[in-house]
């Protein structure tokens, strides 16, 4: 995790090592069902059969890493996106019109080769039509799950997802090195047009309700950085579904908070929203009230390969 010098963020940093115990008892208590973060409905889970032998798997050694590790699974060329598609961001409903997103999507034709964004085992590869990973069945249609061999600084395992593809080219127990080749973009399973919808796991790869935001661990683009954030009412609660404008001289962007509590925070950064893939440069931050007024605004420096991190108090949202 790269941090930039907002004194909350460095505070953040240097508590990271003190936090882990901490972290990972809150962690653990996330794994339970329907308590808090990840709460869909628990009656809607019923894993039976594991896909991949992980008790074998958990046996090797895993380390902890930090953030921003993940290579984009999408080949860094001309013509296709591997660009996080920004209207429909994790943990956002695309302001009501679709379920809370668990992923993100890299919109591209169909048949896009899709590649492990870190090497790893497979633990899921096919339909899951019969075997339930999301909210209802036949959700990811042609899934494939990798399990890679490092933890978050929680101390818990790291999994990627690959969803709605048209054709898998790995197999269950198969390692898989950097960007090998998993299979190619489809639009399998509840797809609007053909997409890879990506995740990241932490701690249960067949649990939808163990999502983290895949911006927090794919690597940083080239030469750009990121805002992350939260947004908190003066109890310091979250304020879901808040819009929030980010710009600079070049870049435009509005970004929702996370819409409800179906998503998780990183444990770490506890954040609400991210603003992924920014050019470096100084950015206006502002929320609005509900009646129209600047509720929130501040100035906060982006540098290429960092993140910086805003904290946003509303007392009038
Ligand atoms: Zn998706």
């Amino acid at each position: 995790m790269q941090i930039h010098c907002r004194p909350r963020a460095l505070f953040l940093g240097l508590a990271i090592v003190l936090l882990n115990a901490a972290v990972h008892s809150q962690e653990t208590s996330q794994s339970a069902d329907a308590n808090g973060r990840g709460a869909f409905s628990a009656a809607a889970v019923s894993v039976e059969r594991p896909a991949a032998d992980l008790a074998a798997m958990e046996s090797d050694l895993i380390e902890p890493v930090e953030h921003n590790i993940l290579h984009r699974p999408i080949e860094l060329s001309a013509g296709l996106a591997h660009w996080v598609d920004r209207s429909y961001l994790y943990g956002s409903t695309q302001q009501g019109a679709r379920p809370v997103h668990l992923g993100v999507e890299f919109v591209n034709p169909r048949n896009t080769p899709v590649y492990a964004a870190k090497a790893g085992v497979v633990v899921y590869a096919g339909a899951d039509d019969d075997f339930l990973i999301g909210p209802q069945l036949d959700y990811y249609g042609r899934v494939v799950i990798v399990a890679h061999p490092f933890a978050s600084l929680a101390g818990r395992q790291v999994f990627t997802l690959y969803g709605h593809l048209e054709h898998i080219t790995v197999g269950v127990g198969q390692k898989v090195d950097d960007l090998s080749l998993l299979g190619q973009i489809g639009a399998s399973g509840i797809a609007i047009g053909p997409h890879l919808h990506f995740e990241v796991r932490v701690g249960a790869p067949y649990d939808f309700r163990m999502t983290r935001n895949p911006e927090l661990w794919l690597q940083h683009y080239v030469e750009h950085g990121m805002i992350i954030g939260r947004i908190r009412d003066l109890d310091g609660e979250p304020i879901y579904g808040k819009r929030i404008s980010v710009r600079s001289d070049a870049v435009s962007r509005e970004v929702y908070s996370y819409e409800g509590n179906v998503v998780n925070p990183d444990p770490v950064w506890d954040e609400d929203f991210t603003v992924g893939d920014l050019p470096p440069g100084d950015y206006q931050v502002v929320v609005l009230n509900d009646r129209g007024k600047i509720a929130f605004a501040d100035t906060v420096a982006v540098a290429a390969y960092r993140t910086s991190f805003v904290d946003i108090v509303l007392a009038d949202a």
